[in-house]
């Protein structure tokens, strides 16, 4: 993506017109880092020599993503219990379904819980891939309790022993409120058997600063724990993961790229950082 390294070979060509700062300003908002944090690496280098741009736009960079720990959980001598979140369209079912084959691919049992029961088809798309993976689908009846849904696969999960259970929630949108009080109660159910560890809110890269207003929306009624951010492969403008982070707080635990069972890739801020100046 090389965003930054492309930019700064022009600063460092020489004297910048304010025509040119203007222009490197724009690029960068169109990257999806946002208005605000553009304004800001435009003003560090215009206040440092070329020789320490690098260092001085990279160490604010760092300063703007989260420092939590990115890793899930592993290795408890219980399931571990992951929940998914967020609006419909952004890459719940299918960010469930290649969470499931990354853990698939570190040996560890997964079970699944479809507790969208409001849309037949996200029932049905899990189960396929389900199918397509070799685990587990827990679902109940169509229109049914979610909640419901999810207890059994709490039981389940801990009377099997599995290590993961991934529960792909219903898309809510944060203007219903419905929705998210059902969250709350598909929470307290799981917690009667086993504690949440996860609660991954999936937000669509490709919807750029929209995505992040819905994040920061949802946060306040869920707590989430991390990040899942899909499309990366359909955005070409990778800043959206430095604005939503330092805008939430909240660390980036995988990115998604692509429509496959594969196309999800842990997020490690240093080879992203790299990216940017490569
Ligand atoms: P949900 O309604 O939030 O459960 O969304 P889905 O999982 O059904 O995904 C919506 C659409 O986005 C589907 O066509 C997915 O194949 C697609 N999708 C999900 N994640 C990615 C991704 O990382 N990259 C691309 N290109 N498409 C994705």
């Amino acid at each position: 993506m090389a965003l930054f390294s492309k930019l700064f070979a022009k600063i460092r060509g020489g004297a910048i017109s304010s025509g040119d700062w203007a222009e490197i300003e724009e690029t960068l908002i169109a990257s999806d880092l946002g208005a605000k944090n553009a304004a800001e690496i435009i003003s560090i280098a215009k206040k440092v020599k070329a020789e320490e741009l690098d260092t001085a736009v990279l160490s604010a960079l760092e300063s703007w993503l989260s420092n939590d720990n990115r890793a899930l959980a592993t290795n408890l001598n219980r399931p571990i219990t992951i929940l998914i979140v967020g609006v419909n369209g952004t890459g719940k079912t299918t960010s469930t379904a290649k969470l499931t084959a990354y853990l698939k691919r570190e040996n560890k049992t997964v079970l699944l819980a479809a507790a969208d029961t409001f849309r037949a088809a996200a029932v049905e798309q899990l189960q396929t891939w389900g199918n397509r993976l070799g685990v587990e689908v827990v679902t109940g009846p169509s229109n049914g309790d979610p909640a419901s849904v999810a207890f059994d696969a709490a039981s389940k999960a801990k009377a099997d022993s599995f290590d993961y259970l991934i529960i792909d929630t219903a898309g809510r949108l944060h203007t219903k409120s419905g929705l998210m009080d059902e969250l709350g109660k598909v929470r307290r159910v799981i917690e009667k058997t086993l504690p949440i560890d996860e609660v991954l809110l999936v937000v669509d890269a490709t919807t750029g600063q929209n995505g992040i207003v819905q994040a920061k929306i949802f946060m306040e009624s869920v707590a989430i724990t991390g990040l899942i951010l899909t499309k990366m492969d359909g955005s070409a403008r990778g800043g959206i993961a430095l604005a939503i982070e330092r805008e939430t707080k909240t660390p980036i635990k995988f990115i998604g790229t692509g429509e496959g069972a594969g196309d999800l890739e842990a997020f490690d801020s240093t080879r992203y950082l790299n990216g940017l100046f490569q």
